[in-house]
């Protein structure tokens, strides 16, 4: 008899290429056998999992756990928690700390801190920011640490992340190019940006549908158009993060039809909220780009649906109750983002299988597989097959349950999503072969792994070490 650490049993496995009944034997970390019936192998641990799916873990390429920052709005700990609650096992985190991932040595500083906080592994974006430029050794340094990509703003964001402006755009795309790194963008225009924003301080508008109205989806589209012009001109691999506005994808759809490199994501929230749960929960919906109304939503849909859009990932920024609450009163007070790592997964998939019908292969791909590819990760995860990393989401795709915060492992505990009616639940999330989240377990018990466990994922990681 082979002997194996653990097996899955009795589950629907599901991967981009299709489902099928079949057990998991895991062995070291990695996926020994894809088996009909596994009952010929010896285990320490078998996991019976009917009526579940066994699907890789999800993969979230936005995060924002903010470490290191001395205020410690999320970290990696806490982040990782929620993250493995939601049936993730891996994230890619963006380089807005505090400092900046934005040189070798900030970036080798991030990495200890993934290597002593994550639970879920961690690969990282390194940043390209405005002036004081940086210098492309820089840019060769972060690469040669495992940087899985490099992130800029088009328009200012934060005084810590100036935004890039064309030139420094046209100068990124072509490092980026040379050194083979996918080049992330946050992409709204910054001149039409500050113009609607300056558009609402002289009208006096502080209510929340100003924010929307500050920045529109031209906004967006306008800067989507500049980056694919420059990403043909360069051939650097542009992904459009967080897209959320149907012009911007229309454009992205026909310039993938004519060759330029470019992917992009969206994420729950402007697929599951609009304008109306901006003005009902205020700050605590204030993200960017804004929340769309509904027609707009709808039209993003299509562009899931059609494939135009490579996957979703959540965004998660994390900030406390009451700065969020400050929005109330004038909702230009309260910072940008959403949490929404630990809801990511199983929301979208309500939405996008249970509610679209969207075929559950192409829900994986979404997720997981496409992340992976994109990010350098894939084969060793975004799938399930002998030799990958045996990181799995048990998941129960009809179990119907309700968001509530007090469910939330994420350090800041608000979600926009409070209330909602989920189906698809997170049974049990499995990263290198540790269980690391359990739901049969109560309140941070479920987390059954330490801070420390999660591995740093260079670029590259997928083709093997
Ligand atoms: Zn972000």
């Amino acid at each position: 008899m082979q002997r194996a650490d653990t097996v899955i049993e009795n589950g629907t496995v599901v991967t981009a290429g299709g489902g099928y009944p079949a057990d998991v034997v895991i062995s070291d970390g990695a996926i020994a056998a894809l088996a009909t019936d596994a009952t010929d192998w010896a285990a320490d641990e078998r996991i019976d999992a009917t009526g579940l799916w066994v699907m890789p873990g999800g993969i979230d390429v936005h995060t924002h756990f903010e470490e290191p920052d001395p205020r410690l709005l999320e970290g990696f700990a806490t982040g990782s928690a929620g993250a493995a609650a939601g049936g993730l096992t891996a994230v890619v985190e963006m380089p807005q700390a505090h400092p900046t991932t934005t040189t070798p040595d900030h970036f080798r500083e991030k990495r200890r801190c993934v290597e002593e906080h994550a639970i879920v592994d961690v690969a990282l974006w390194g940043g390209i920011i405005g002036p004081p430029a940086q210098s492309a050794a820089d840019l060769e340094g972060m690469a040669a640490e495992g940087a899985a990509a490099f992130k800029s703003f088009m328009a200012s964001s934060s005084p810590f992340f100036p935004a890039v402006d064309h030139a420094q755009l046209l100068w990124g795309m072509r490092e980026a190019a040379r050194l083979g790194l996918p080049y992330g963008l946050h992409a709204e225009d910054h001149q039409l940006l500050n113009d609607g924003l300056n558009r609402m301080a002289q009208a006096g508008r502080k209510d929340a549908l100003a924010h929307a109205e500050s920045r529109p989806p031209l906004v967006e589209t306008v800067a989507v158009n500049t980056a694919l012009l420059l990403a043909e001109e360069t051939g650097c691999h542009v992904h459009i993060c967080h897209a959320a506005s149907a012009g911007a994808l229309a454009l992205i759809k026909a310039a993938k039809r004519r060759g330029v490199r470019v992917t992009c994501e969206t994420c729950p929230q402007y697929l599951m909220l609009n304008t109306d749960d901006l003005e009902r929960l205020a700050g605590f919906a204030r993200c960017a780009p804004a929340l769309r109304d509904q027609s707009e939503v709808d039209a993003i849909w299509a562009y899931v649906l059609d494939g135009t859009i490579d996957l979703i990932c959540s965004d998660h920024c994390p900030y406390t109750v009451e700065s969020k609450e400050a929005g109330r009163s004038d909702i230009f007070q309260a910072p940008l983002g959403l949490s929404g790592v630990q809801t990511l997964l199983p929301g979208f998939f309500s939405e996008a299988v249970v509610r679209r019908g969207m075929a559950p292969e192409r829900f994986v791909s979404l997720i997981s597989s496409n992340p992976a590819r994109i990010f350098g990760l894939y084969p060793r995860k975004g799938t399930l097959a002998v030799g990958a990393d045996a990181d799995i989401a048990l998941l129960d795709p009809e179990a119907t349950w309700t968001v509530s915060v007090e469910d939330a492992l994420h350090k800041q505990k608000w979600t926009p999503y409070e209330g909602k009616s989920i189906t698809g639940r997170v049974a049990r999330t499995i990263r290198r072969g540790e269980t690391i989240f359990d739901d049969a377990r109560r309140g941070d018990d479920r987390i059954t792994a330490k801070p420390g466990s999660g591995r740093f994922l260079p670029r590259g990681y997928g083709k093997g070490d």
